[in-house]
């Protein structure tokens, strides 16, 4: 699993973080980070996260392998 976030188009709404606190998490500038840890995308609330992103600035894709 692979988790994008497009920081160009992230406007720090904060959805995410609210949706899936165990994957992301908000920097000192109100933008979207991964979490350490996270990146594996196991948390069964990433993809609810990435739909409620306003700005669609979340990409999730399933990696082969
Ligand atoms: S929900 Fe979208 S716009 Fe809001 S902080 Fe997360 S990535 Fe950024």
């Amino acid at each position: 699993m692979r988790i994008d976030i497009d920081q160009d188009v992230c406007i720090g709404a904060g959805q995410c973080a609210l949706t899936a606190p165990d994957v992301f998490v908000q920097d000192d500038d109100g933008y979207s980070t991964l979490l350490p840890g996270a990146e594996d995308g196991r948390s069964p609330l990433l993809r609810e996260a990435a739909r409620a992103c306003p700005v669609s600035a979340i990409s999730v894709s399933e990696t082969v392998g």
